[in-house]
This record gives C-alpha cells, sequence and structure tokens, in this order.
C-alpha cells in the first residue's frame, strides 16, 4: 500500500519540475463581450508556459499573492476583472502578477514600481481594500541575490551559473513546500495613492546570460 501511494506521487511529480503545483481560481466574463460568470483554475505550471521557465520568483510570487489575494477575496474566487496591482520589476514577478490578477497597464489595472516596499500591493477596485505582500526579512538566501547580482553583471561562469540555479530551485522547493504565512508578510494599506507611471527602461534579468555556454565541469 505504501509503495503505490510513493508510486502515485512519483507519476504525479514527472510532469513537472517540481512536484507540488499549486492552483488557484479566478474569475472572468465569458466571452470578449460576456458576463461575469466563468470560473478558471490557474496553477503554477501554466504560469511557467506563459513566463517561459519556473522559477524562485515565480513560486514565491505564486504563493504571495494567493495569500494577498484571498484577503481581499474571502470567498477564494478571485475576480480579475476588479483587482489592480503594483509590482517590482523583476521578470518574475511582473509576469506573475499580471497572470494572476488579470491586470494590465493599458486598462490602468497595472504599472511597475521599485520604489514601493513591497513585493507587490494589490488593490480590490469595488472597495479599494489594499494588501502590501513581501517576504519576511532573511527568508531568500542571501547568496542567491549576491550571486544574483554578479549574474546581471554577466560576471558568473558557467559553472556557476548551474550552482546558482541549484540554489534558486532548493529555495522554490522551500516555498512551496512550507506556510506562507511563515515566509510573507501581508499588510492592509489604509492611505494607498494609485499613481500608475509608464516605464520601459527595466532590465529583463532572466536574458541577461542566454548565449552563456554550458558548465563542462564534473561537479556541477
Ligand atoms: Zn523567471
Amino acid at each position: 500500500m505504501k509503495f503505490l501511494f510513493c508510486l502515485i506521487f512519483l507519476l504525479l511529480g514527472l510532469g513537472s519540475t517540481f512536484a507540488q503545483n499549486p492552483t488557484i481560481k479566478v474569475l472572468d466574463t465569458d466571452f470578449s463581450k460576456g458576463r461575469l460568470n466563468k470560473t478558471t483554475i490557474l496553477t503554477l505550471e501554466d504560469v511557467g508556459k506563459f513566463h517561459g521557465h519556473l522559477c524562485d520568483g515565480l513560486a514565491l510570487g505564486f504563493m504571495g499573492l494567493r495569500e494577498g489575494l484571498s484577503m481581499l477575496y474571502p470567498d477564494s474566487i478571485i475576480d480579475r476583472t476588479n483587482t489592480r496591482i503594483v509590482s517590482k520589476s523583476s521578470p518574475c514577478i511582473t509576469d506573475i502578477a499580471i497572470y494572476l490578477t488579470g491586470a494590465r497597464y493599458q486598462y490602468n489595472s497595472f504599472y511597475v514600481s521599485d520604489s514601493i516596499p513591497y513585493l507587490f500591493i494589490v488593490q480590490r477596485k469595488d472597495n479599494s481594500k489594499t494588501i502590501g505582500i513581501k517576504l519576511k526579512p532573511g527568508i531568500k538566501p542571501y547568496a542567491i541575490d549576491s550571486l544574483g547580482k554578479l549574474a546581471n553583471d554577466g560576471r558568473l561562469s558557467a559553472c556557476e551559473l548551474n550552482s546558482l540555479k541549484k540554489l534558486e530551485d532548493e529555495f522554490t522547493q522551500y516555498i512551496l513546500q512550507t506556510n506562507p504565512k511563515e515566509i510573507f508578510v501581508l499588510v492592509e494599506i489604509t492611505d494607498f495613492n494609485w499613481d500608475p507611471k509608464l516605464s520601459n527602461s527595466f532590465i529583463k534579468t532572466d536574458i541577461i546570460n542566454k548565449a552563456k555556454s554550458n558548465c563542462e565541469g564534473k561537479n556541477h
């Protein structure tokens, strides 16, 4: 019996890089001129297809935003026609922000700012309830940020890039296996000023090393 359970878990995990594939339920209109009655289940893997890969930012964005959105929608169905969001500029964080909330800059429901003291500030439009979401201090391993900075400057070797990927994958696993209440700080913001600014000068950091050679070392 125990073996059977292990086998089922193994088979479920084979389709993805990570065994866990968290979900979130969202509400949308049902056609181009439709009514608000269409529910969809989104998964972390779905966002990975949109974003291009699974990564730690996508995983922590998914888990943190899901917590924040459930505070805005206590029935846990997220209304993607009634939500707007500000996010930090990293490629994963911006992609998870628009994918889960349905927010878009062109409809005044999304903008990017690195001056907010959160990863995301998400707001329910009909009652203006606003939640700031950030990581608790010390949750993200320091090496991921320090090596990440070097990678952004093109200063990591091919094998060092692999080591950084391993650290990020381990952190992703931790995020997916840990109670979000231990990881995130969620704060209700009562005086939030929606102040959209358009900028196209943020750096897309996940393509900086795209031409780097493969690691040929034995220990990586
Ligand atoms: Zn990414």
